[in-house]
């Protein structure tokens, strides 16, 4: 059975296993970017796809080699892990379902996660609120079990942010889709002004802040001394950080990491009880890609408004919609609701009273809509929500007209136009 549930839990690392940890977060990475250099050299020279099943063999016999004994010291299972990863992110870059970018290299910077196969792990309790994981070459690390695992684990990830430490678990639960939960439905509209507007609701649901105004006037005399501390390193030091850089560095990223987590649970606790309380959950059908794409243009013909694009794209983003939808999908299989995507032309146009599609009726592109045919006025989102709540029950379960991208069939000439495009020609 495989995994159909994520947990993840505050690691708490002596610091010698903090030390280890850290050393095999970096070579986690280093192997990663090597992997890939390989892939795309093997590419560019044969013509072909190297998987991690070959890679694996090659991995086997560079932990063999006495110069490379930092390679060695990553536990074999988390390396192939590492190699397992790399075939997703391909096959998420072949899908057209669901297509994502060609893999990326890792810089220095990038969070710090080691990958482990769920039989590497073991797992015992030790009181009510601890417990302690085995992870292999390392012994018994403790964690706070804040829930109950409820579960076998299929893989097990170490990882770290700006707040410290985490294992997540990816558990077979065996999650049954349950019986529909018979409560009204309902339309949803994300928004940028409001996070999100229900249909059955007369306000909208509104994001709070992700920082308070103290932890955001903090962040931005944090943000000058990083700028400050980077200039003298700059001009006295060669470009060599110093300690306080590194510390000042940390100190940003617990606060941008705690900004992350309160927005995370908004959204949660959102989806939660959009799933829990609805039949069914009409959203609109929209590509995030291309929705937040950039307005930068080419050399030859820069774009307009790129400052102001980018601005939305980050509100757009601030609401994390793909997430939200991602969230939807498992929580209403799991709370007997139906999630049902519609599709987005002129839903902030169309008339919830009359059906009528005029711009007119959003004149000014102020937040009232009111319609120049039959004189319905309302909150322009609310109006938006009630109209996809009426788009959701048409479809009556069935997604029609989806605005998901139609597959192609993929030729070897479109898998190399679009490996050329992608691919960085150089890395560090
Ligand atoms: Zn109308």
């Amino acid at each position: 059975m495989k995994a159909d549930m994520g947990r993840r839990y505050r690691l708490y690392p002596t610091s010698v296993q903090e030390r280890v940890l850290t050393g095999w977060g970096h070579t986690a990475r280093a192997l990663w970017n090597v992997a890939l250099a390989q892939r795309v050299h093997v590419y560019e020279q044969r013509g072909r796809t190297v998987r991690a099943v070959e890679q694996c063999r090659f991995l086997t016999q560079a932990r063999a080699e006495s110069e490379l004994a930092w390679l060695a010291e990553l536990p074999a299972q988390a390396g192939q892990q590492v190699l397992r990863h790399l075939d997703a992110a391909y096959d998420n870059f072949f899908s057209h379902a669901h297509p994502a970018g060609f893999p990326a290299f890792k810089r220095r910077g990038h969070r710090l996660s080691v990958p482990l196969p769920g039989q590497a792990v073991a797992v015992r309790k030790l009181n009510r609120h601890w417990a302690e994981v085995y992870l292999p070459k390392l012994g018994w690390v403790r964690f706070r079990l804040s829930r109950a695992l409820g579960g076998t684990i299929r893989n097990a990830t170490v990882s770290r942010d700006g707040t410290g430490w985490h294992i997540a678990f990816g558990v077979a639960i065996g999650i049954k889709a349950a019986l529909p939960n018979g409560k009204p439905g309902c339309g949803v509209d994300f928004g940028v002004a409001a996070s999100a507007y229900v249909s059955t609701e007369t306000a909208p649901r509104l994001k709070p802040p992700g920082l308070t105004a103290a932890e955001g006037a903090r962040l931005r005399n944090l943000e000058r001394r990083k700028a400050r501390q980077i200039t003298y390193a700059k001009k006295h030091n060669g470009g060599k950080y110093s300690n306080r850089l590194r510390r000042t560095i940390a100190q940003i990223g617990k606060l941008k990491t705690r900004e992350a987590n309160r927005r995370q649970d908004f959204t949660h606790q959102l989806t939660t009880d959009l799933a829990k309380n609805h039949g069914f959950v009409g959203i609109e059908d929209l590509r995030v890609t291309s929705m937040t794409g950039s307005a930068k243009g080419t050399l030859e013909q820069p774009g307009r408004n790129v400052r102001a694009k980018s601005g939305l794209n980050r509100s757009i983003l601030d609401n994390c919609p793909g997430t939200r939808r991602r969230q939807l999908e498992y929580k209403c299989h799991l709370y007997g609701s139906e999630l049902r995507p519609v599709p987005p032309y002129h839903t902030s146009q169309t008339c919830a009273a009359c059906g009528k599609v005029d711009p007119e009726s959003r004149k000014g592109c102020g937040r009232l809509f009111a319609c120049v045919h039959c004189g319905h006025e309302d909150d322009a989102d609310h109006n938006a929500s009630v109209e996809i709540e009426a788009r959701a029950r048409r479809t009556g379960g069935s997604v029609t007209n989806s605005t998901r991208r139609r597959p192609v069939v993929p030729s070897p000439a479109h898998r190399r136009r679009r490996m050329r495009e992608t691919q960085p020609a150089t890395y560090e």
